[in-house]
């Protein structure tokens, strides 16, 4: 059964998309093969994810509104694809979904985001990101250090995540995502 929890306490960190190999390896062995969403069994689906030069990453996301099984079942197969790819942060844009959905592991922890919104950030850190879109390249970038989401949980409840390190820049790098940017692009 996929759990998606309430992340306002969260303090843990992962990598941004390129996870290491222990980390997923222990979300593998998490991963369900089936999961009920509103009492009816899916299988989960691979997404095909966008490649760098792809014009479909330039495409500016779309605000969630309904928030039902189909953003259920949506954001389990971003899961299974994040995982496939032993990547821990997935946004929709990269799966060619032109919407403000956003998956993230991070210690055993499933985030979602959807229609995040930057409330507050401060300090400034430094990190190397990889991402699935852009195979093979690390990119060097300067990032917020610490930031408070304003966001929904797939249920369409608000809720606010304050966040550190790696999980900021996690975050930081998928939510550019939703507004058609990449690192290649700086
Ligand atoms: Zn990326």
């Amino acid at each position: 059964m996929v759990k998606l929890v309430d992340t306002r306490d969260l303090k843990s960190l992962g990598f941004c998309c390129a996870s290491s190999s222990l980390a997923s390896s222990i979300i593998t062995s998490l991963l369900p093969k089936n999961y009920i969403a509103g009492g009816v069994r899916h299988s989960m689906v691979l997404l095909n994810i966008l490649k760098y030069p792809d014009e479909k990453l330039k495409n500016p996301s779309e605000t969630v509104v309904k928030f039902d099984n189909n953003i259920v079942k949506l954001i389990n197969d971003m899961f299974e694809t994040m995982y496939f790819n032993k990547a821990i942060g997935l946004a929709a844009t990269q799966v060619d979904i032109h919407k403000q959905l956003i998956v993230i592991e991070s210690s055993k922890t499933k985030v979602v985001l959807v229609n995040p919104v930057l409330l507050e950030g401060s300090g400034k850190d430094y990190s190397e990101e990889a991402c699935l879109s852009i195979p093979n390249i690390v990119g060097f970038v300067v990032r917020t250090k610490s930031i408070c989401i304003g966001t929904f949980d797939v249920k369409g409840y608000m809720y606010r995540i304050k966040a550190n390190g790696i999980l900021s820049i996690c975050i930081q790098h998928e939510v550019e995502h939703l507004f058609g940017f990449l690192n290649i692009y700086r």
